[in-house]
């Protein structure tokens, strides 16, 4: 254990961070909680990145197991289908939430397997990994045996509540129980091998309490990759899953594996902290390979108060929000309402509040005030810059109380402290008041440094923001007409007072702000279209008086003609009479009939409809059908008739 904590000083101080998510779970549709975790780690790596180190952001689909091969079977398609298909919703999101990862790695991958039956491989001949009998209920949707002090009532799986099952099957077993007591000992030395607090004291006692050697591999599944030598078993998908974090690496003998071994930063949700800070650390150690530096366990998101599930429909999708809110305001919601580590709760209004209070507020405004100023007061360009003011001297200890609260991941901190400083700025405006300034003659070098000093707090404030909203620092910059760009520039390269003459762009809103009423209105109409839409009952119109129906004018025609529109897809031209006139319509009935089954056809016209032109043609009048619409599209449509005989022209009422 000596040699660790040398080797990881020496590491320090080459100034390396491998951070690295979860690999995400590829029967599974991505939601609020990966999004939470990727946005996280990103965020970290940013940051990094901006303090001069040489970072590698690692995320990635775990595509082995027993759910997928079953998923696969009853969507009749191959496993190896099933997640080439939807692994790439989890590579979108990563793109969608602006993710900056170096790598995506895919289990499946030859690069990964390789890597993994090399490492079980070392194992079994060490004599960690070793044949024996598995006894055990289990779980087969969770692809877990049960211990018994842990089951439901009734033999049932105390995470889903299913029946579990009694199994007997050959399997090996990794050597688990030898390890523990160095893994204990590295822990009481290490304190952030894993963290909050809490998880770390969970974890010690889970130790302590003793760890039986592990099941690794299956014989009851084909999809996984196989026991090197015994093709009967497939390898336990946790044991694989965990091994990305070196495969990735391109295996143990690489350089690239001794360039960032130990430098390790896992960051994982609160429900798998026993196969990340138990089950991969006693590899590691059987492996004689250094211990990650940290392990970070972050909680999970209910929704309006409640746990999100399928059944009850409230899992939310992280791109329909970014969609409708935008993907900064999201990425500054979930890393600002809650404490890294704590649970937390999701509510759009919640969202709006923070957009409108936090966002549109008090960042929009300082930026648009002091752009403002400079352009009425200063003709657009920024005055001379004095070094140094008292937004400026408050900057080293800011960035020191950034700086630690970043270290130690309580990211809702360091946007507290970013928020406070822009606070302090809105504040020394209302103080210095500019407007006042500018009309005093001597008082013009004073204002020209409270201008300067506005502008630069602004470019700085750019740069602690830009680890968490990329994009709105890139547009802060822009409309400062601040060179260089905020998210490349490190933290250190930073020099206050060298923005004189600088030209802003126009001044316009990072975030609208959102009218909460006109939005409570919207989101209840929201509501209840998809109450409906679930019932599958029709949209109704508002109730009309018997003056405003008979203010619509139908009267029968006959179509006495129907050509083609060549532009258009779904359009006929026709000529219909209403024994009085004739006329040209257009109808989007193509899709339904020939001009044959059409022509002699006596329908009900709408007479008084304003003129349109469609397609070029000009349009006096609207042929009545009923219809079944699907998404707004019609899938079936019948021509209203009158039976009988009447004469043409005759009204209908
Ligand atoms: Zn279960």
């Amino acid at each position: 254990m000596t040699t660790f904590t040398l080797m990881k000083e020496g590491n320090m101080m080459e100034k390396r961070f491998y951070v690295t998510t979860p690999i995400y779970y590829v029967n599974d549709k991505p939601h609020i909680g990966h999004a939470y975790t990727t946005v996280a780690c990103d965020v970290l790596a940013r940051y990094w990145r901006m303090k001069g180190y040489d970072v590698k952001f690692l995320t990635g689909t775990d595509e082995h197991g027993q759910k997928i091969q079953t998923s696969a079977a009853a969507n009749g398609e191959t496993p190896q289908q099933l997640v080439d298909r939807v692994h790439k919703t989890f590579s979108d999101l990563c793109d969608i939430l602006n993710a900056s990862n170096d790598d995506f790695i895919r289990t499946t991958e030859e690069r990964h397997i390789r890597v993994v039956q090399d490492i079980f491989s070392r194992l079994m001949k060490q004599g960690d990994i070793y044949k024996g009998t598995y006894t055990g209920y289990y779980c087969v949707p969770c692809e877990t045996y049960v211990p018994e002090n842990a089951m439901g009532e009734n033999h049932t799986c105390p995470d889903c509540g299913r029946p579990l099952t009694l199994m007997e099957e050959e399997s090996y077993f990794f050597r688990a129980s030898k390890y523990v007591p160095e893994l204990i000992e590295h822990y009481e030395e290490h304190m952030r091998g894993v963290m909050p607090k809490s998880r770390y004291n969970e974890i010690m006692s889970f130790l302590k309490s003793g760890v039986h050697d592990q099941s690794v591999s299956r014989t009851s599944l084909k999809w996984g990759i196989p026991v090197p030598g015994d093709e009967k078993h497939v390898i336990y998908v946790w044991f694989d899953a965990l091994v990305n974090y070196i495969s990735a690496l391109g295996g143990l003998e690489t350089d690239e594996f001794k360039k960032w071994w130990p430098n390790v930063h896992h960051v994982v949700g609160k429900d798998i902290i026993r196969f990340h800070c138990v089950t991969w650390p006693l590899v590691l150690i059987a492996l004689g390979v250094d211990l990650p530096e940290e392990i970070f366990a972050h909680g999970w998101w209910t929704v309006d108060g409640e746990k999100m599930s399928k059944t009850k429909g409230n899992v939310v999708d992280p791109v329909k929000i970014i969609n409708e809110y935008g993907l900064d305001a999201f990425r500054y919601f979930l890393l600002r309402e809650v404490s890294f580590g704590n649970d937390g709760d999701f509510s759009e209004r919640a969202l709006v509040n923070r957009m409108n209070s936090d966002l549109a507020n008090d960042l929009g405004n300082l930026l648009h005030r002091t752009l403002q100023m400079i352009e009425t007061y200063r003709h657009g360009i920024v005055p001379i810059c004095e070094c140094g003011s008292e937004l400026s001297d408050v900057l080293p200890t800011l960035m020191a109380m950034y700086d630690e609260s970043m270290s130690d991941y309580r990211f809702d901190e360091v946007l507290r402290i970013v928020w406070d400083y822009v606070g302090r700025c809105n504040k020394y405006i209302d103080e210095t008041m500019p407007w006042v300034l500018v009309k005093d003659i001597n008082q013009q070098a004073n204002l020209d440094y409270v201008l300067s000093s506005l502008y630069e707090s602004i470019r700085y404030t750019a740069l602690l923001i830009a680890p968490f909203m990329p994009d709105t620092a890139r547009k802060i910059w822009y409309q400062l007409g601040a060179p260089g760009d905020p998210v490349t520039t490190k933290f250190d390269d930073f020099k206050w007072g060298t923005c004189e003459g600088n030209r802003p762009n126009k001044a316009e809103i990072l975030f609208p702000r959102i009218d909460v009423k006109a939005w409570k209105k919207a989101k209840e109409a929201q509501k209840l279209a998809a109450e409906k839409k679930a019932k599958n009952e029709p949209d109704h119109e508002p109730e009309i008086t018997i003056e405003a129906f008979g203010a619509v004018e139908m009267r029968v025609a006959e179509i006495t003609s129907c050509e083609e529109i060549p532009r258009s897809k779904k359009l006929y031209k026709l000529e219909v009479n209403l024994g009085y006139e004739k006329r040209t319509v257009c109808s989007g009935i193509k899709a339904f009939f020939t001009p044959d089954e059409l022509i002699g056809k006596r329908v009900i016209l709408v007479t008084n409809l304003k003129p349109a032109k469609l397609c070029g043609v000009d349009s006096n009048g609207m042929i009545l059908a009923a219809s079944v619409k699907k998404d707004g599209i019609s899938e079936q449509l019948t021509l209203i008739k009158p039976e009988g005989d009447i004469p043409l022209g005759s009204r209908v009422s």
